[in-house]
This record gives structure tokens, C-alpha cells and sequence, in this order.
């Protein structure tokens, strides 16, 4: 993949999506960041990856994307560790059930400013680094982004939003040298549905009622969403920008 001693920052690394993702990155020779809040889990994947490979140690920074300083951080950690940037991942995110009538200003802001303002905040700060290295940016959308599902407005919303900054900001960087890509997972199996409160007959029960089905007829394994994002930040991917990706089993 060609991947070999670049500069990968991941936010979201220290489970699912952001974990795999990380991993297959270590597996390919990359030097990487990982972000998140929870240090202990953050230093279980660094060690994995370590195992994987054993030339590079992987940064690990503890940060919440959600605050401004701590997005500072995270690209001036990086920057003074590797001294450069090839590639973003921007893949930390929540998952919000409810609807117009049950989901308040309060908890769309804390949707939004995860899912929306930090990945703005970010990509932003990276942007410079970036362009000096003709790197490429990969966003962590949904399903959710491309169609809408009912029982998830908000979090939908901040999905679509990213693919359209995905969209747009492909051609702000194309003529800069940059790709930016977004994938579209469906349902994987990850601690997403968890943290967002739901017992595993409550999302299953959601699953349902959303319609959210795979032609495959089984949910996806983050390694399966990881194989993507790697491709999407390496060479291999060259003529590819703008493009959001489902990683879905399939529409059914
Ligand atoms: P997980 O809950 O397993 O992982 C989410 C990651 O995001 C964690 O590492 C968490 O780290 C990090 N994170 C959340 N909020 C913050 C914050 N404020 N600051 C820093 N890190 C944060 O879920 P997934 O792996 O499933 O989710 C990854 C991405 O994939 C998300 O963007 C999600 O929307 C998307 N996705 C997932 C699907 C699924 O079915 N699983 C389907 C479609 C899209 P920590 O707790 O350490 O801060």
C-alpha cells in the first residue's frame, strides 16, 4: 500500500472502527497517532499495534476532540513527534438515539460537536501539514449519511453533513494535491451502540424497527472497515476523491 513510515493520525483509536483501523495501519509500517479519551484502553491498541510492528511505537495522545485546546494538541503532538503528516483519519464519533420530539438543543450540540465541529476543527489544523505532503484525509461516515433511517435524526444528520464535507472539500484540496474520502459503514460490530445507552435487545429492537438490514444478512467486524480506510489513504486509491464508500454487506 505503500504506506510505510507514514504519518497516520486516528482519532477515536482506543475501540472499534478507530482500534482496527489503527492496527491495519501498524500492519503496513506506518508511524501513527491514536486519539481518544480513555488512556487505558489507547495503550491496549498502541501495544497491539507494537506487536505488529515493532520499528514504530505509536504517539499516544489523550485528548476530547471536542475541546478546542485538545484538538490544538493533538496536531502539535504529532507534528513534534513525527515531524510530518501523510494521512487523517478522522473516525471518532457517537451514535444518539431519538427523534424531533425527544432530542433536545443540548444533545444535538453534543452530537454536532463530535460527529461535525471537531472534524472541521481538525482537519482544518491539518490541513497545512497536509499540503506539504500530498497527504489524504479519510472520514468515518455512516449509511446514515447516504439514506435516512428513522430513530436517529440528529445522528443522521451529522452524517450527511460529513459527506458533504467530504464532497466539498475534495475539490477545495484537489488542486493542492490532497484526496478526501469518506466511508459509509452499516452495522458493525463495535461498543458504538453501548455507549450510547442501548442494551443489546435495544439495539437490536432499533436495528429492527430502522430497517437497517445487510444483503450479506450479518452485521460487519471493524477490520472489515479498517481494510477500506487504509485503501482509501494509499497510493492504491490515486483517482479516487469525493467518494463516500459504503461498507454496508450490501443494500437490502
Ligand atoms: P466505538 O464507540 O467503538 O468507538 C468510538 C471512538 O470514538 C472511541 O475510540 C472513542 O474514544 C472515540 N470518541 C468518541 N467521542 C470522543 C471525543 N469526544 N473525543 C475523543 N474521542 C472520542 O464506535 P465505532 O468504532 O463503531 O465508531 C467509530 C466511527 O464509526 C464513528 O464515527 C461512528 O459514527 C462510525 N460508524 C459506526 C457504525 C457501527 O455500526 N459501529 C456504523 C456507521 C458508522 P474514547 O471513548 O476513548 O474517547
Amino acid at each position: 500500500m505503500h504506506l510505510n513510515d507514514k504519518v497516520v493520525l486516528i482519532t477515536g483509536a482506543s475501540s472499534g472502527i478507530g482500534a482496527a483501523t489503527a492496527g491495519r495501519f501498524a500492519a503496513e509500517g506506518s508511524k501513527i497517532a491514536i486519539v481518544g479519551r480513555n488512556e487505558v484502553n489507547l495503550r491496549k491498541v498502541a501495544e497491539k499495534c507494537e506487536l505488529m510492528n515493532a520499528n514504530h511505537k505509536p504517539l499516544v495522545i489523550v485528548a476530547d476532540v471536542t475541546k478546542d485546546d485538545d484538538v490544538k494538541r493533538i496536531v502539535n503532538e504529532t507534528l513534534a513527534h513525527f515531524g510530518a503528516l501523510d494521512v487523517l483519519v478522522n473516525n471518532a464519533g457517537i451514535l444518539a438515539t431519538g427523534s424531533i420530539e425527544n432530542t433536545s438543543l443540548e444533545q444535538f450540540d453534543s452530537i454536532f460537536n463530535t460527529n461535525v465541529r471537531s472534524v472541521y476543527h481538525l482537519t482544518m489544523l491539518a490541513v497545512p501539514h497536509l499540503v506539504q505532503s500530498k497527504g489524504t484525509i479519510v472520514n468515518v461516515s455512516s449509511v446514515a449519511g447516504l439514506r435516512a433511517f428513522p430513530g436517529i435524526l440528529a445522528y443522521t444528520m451529522s452524517k450527511a453533513t460529513i459527506d458533504q464535507f467530504t464532497a466539498a472539500l475534495a475539490l477545495e484540496l484537489a488542486p493542492k494535491g490532497i484526496r478526501v474520502n469518506a466511508v459509509n459503514p452499516g452495522v458493525i460490530v463495535t461498543e458504538i451502540h453501548r455507549r450510547a445507552g442501548m442494551s443489546e435487545e435495544a439495539y437490536v429492537e432499533f436495528l429492527e424497527k430502522a430497517k437497517v438490514t445487510h444483503a450479506l444478512g450479518r452485521p460487519g467486524e471493524p477490520e472489515e472497515v479498517a481494510e477500506s480506510i487504509v485503501f482509501l489513504a494509499s497510493d492504491k486509491s490515486s483517482f479516487i476523491t469525493g467518494a463516500c464508500l459504503p461498507i454496508d454487506g450490501g443494500r437490502h
